[in-house]
């Protein structure tokens, strides 16, 4: 199973796990996690980690993502070593197994894209689609594309399902001169 901190109110409860188990108890919980008598993880669910703020290491002098080929240790640009090892760099560094190997019974996990990476949609509509549909789990994984259309037209349903269906390609760029991290969603 997969899971996340959260580190601010909103982003509470955006990495998640779909549980099949018999009772809402403790007992049966452990079971899911233990595989045992058919209680089982079915899904995680939680963020494409390149949309991850630590996703690249990040160079402190130049204040740009270091890019060049995984791991990497020195800035490709100014050549200090002055980094904050990115979350992928960091893997490389450290695995010690050339390929990935999960056991079978490992259960998917689903990409989410938040609404707030989605093109077009800004805080304002976020809190209205909010107030009109409850909750943005229930935006991304419940309602069609007609339900969004009706209430918010046809380029805001349509951004949503084209990042549903994973038809946006996803790349992440730090700027340490606005304090937060921007994301671009491309369509190919
Ligand atoms: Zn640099």
């Amino acid at each position: 199973m997969t899971n996340s901190d959260a580190h601010s109110l909103p982003k509470i409860a955006r990495e998640y796990n779909k549980i099949l188990v018999d009772n809402i108890n403790f007992k049966e919980l452990m079971k899911a996690i233990r595989n045992e008598d058919g209680r089982k993880i079915v899904a995680n669910y939680g963020l494409d980690p390149k949309l991850g703020k630590y996703h690249r290491t990040y160079c402190e002098i130049c204040g740009k993502r270091v890019e060049g080929n995984l791991p990497v240790t020195k800035c490709d640009t100014c050549d200090s070593s002055i980094l904050t090892i990115g979350v992928l760099d960091r893997i490389e560094m450290i695995k010690d197994k050339k390929k990935t190997k999960s056991p079978e019974f490992r259960p998917p996990y689903v990409y989410q894209i938040p609404l707030n990476f989605i093109p077009g949609i800004g805080s304002k509509t976020i809190d209205k689609m909010l107030e009109n549909f409850g909750t943005e789990m229930n935006i991304l994984h419940k309602l069609s594309f007609d339900d969004i259309e009706a209430t918010f037209g046809t380029k805001i349903a349509r951004n949503i399902t084209q990042a549903k269906e994973g038809k946006f390609e996803i790349s992440a760029r730090w700027w340490r001169s606005l304090r937060k991290n921007l994301h671009r969603l491309v369509l190919y």
